[in-house]
Parts: C-alpha cells; structure tokens; sequence
C-alpha cells in the first residue's frame, strides 16, 4: 500500500467537523504527539515487562500506523499550523523535534518493520471501527 493509496483510505475517517478547520491542524498535531507517546508507552512497558519481542514488534506496528494517520493527515491539511496558538511550545516540539521518517526507520532497524506494514494493519483496524461504529470513542483497543 502506497503512502498515496494510505491516505486516499485514511481520509475516509478524518471528517467533520474539524476537517478542513484551523482547529482540526491543531487537534491532528495533538493527535500525533498522544500518538507518539503510546509508541514510548510500547518501548518503556518492554523495559520494565520484559515484553518478548514479536510482541513489541506487534504493538509497535499499530501505534506506529496511528503516527502514520495523523502525519498524513496533516500533511493533507496543508502541514503543521502556524505557531501562534496558545499550543505553541506543543507544536513547536512537534515541529523541530519529531521525526516520522526516523521513526520508521529505527522501526526498520530494531524489529523489520515497513511503513507498508503499518499503514496496512492501521486501514483494517479503521475499517473495522468503522463498521463497528466506534471511529470517534476512545482507548486503543475498541
Ligand atoms: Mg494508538
């Protein structure tokens, strides 16, 4: 799956009515921070679980096509929003420190993860919230 066919899919749960709202850029870079930290919650239960590792592998295969839909997001939004919210130091992080492209490729490097992979696994589980009802509920695992 193509990061162009991944978002064509994606963008069939992003909707309004923050789609296409200021507020929705903001709410899309909260979104991949809450996101990036779950990929930390996987690496530091890992640490303190001795979590074996085809399971971190799993888990981080979902977190890290959640990172992929709110990075794909934005970009279809037209990029992080102007740092003038009351937000700034947030997205200012967001904006200078984090890196997709090296996350993936650590995830790459660490467990033999693709971007493929996630967006794969990350468009089946949308899909099933979806029929499911469930796409705006809380908690990684409804
Ligand atoms: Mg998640």
């Amino acid at each position: 799956m193509t990061h162009t066919d991944y978002t064509t899919e994606a963008l069939k749960t992003w909707t309004a009515p923050l789609r296409g709202a200021e507020e929705g850029r903001t709410y899309l870079v909260l979104g991949l921070l809450s996101e990036l930290g779950e990929v930390a919650d996987v690496l530091k239960k890992a640490i303190r679980n001795g979590t074996p590792k085809d399971e971190v592998r799993r888990r981080l295969v979902d977190e890290i096509g959640d990172v992929l839909w709110y990075s794909a997001m934005i970009q279809h939004e037209g990029g992080l929003p102007a740092i003038d919210h009351e937000l700034s130091p947030w997205l200012e992080y967001v904006a200078r420190g984090i890196s997709v492209a090296d996350l993936l490729t650590h995830a790459s490097f660490m467990y033999g993860i693709t971007a493929e992979e996630c967006r794969i696994a990350n468009i089946a589980k949308l899909r099933d919230r979806a029929a499911r009802g469930v796409i705006a509920g809380e908690g990684g695992s409804r």
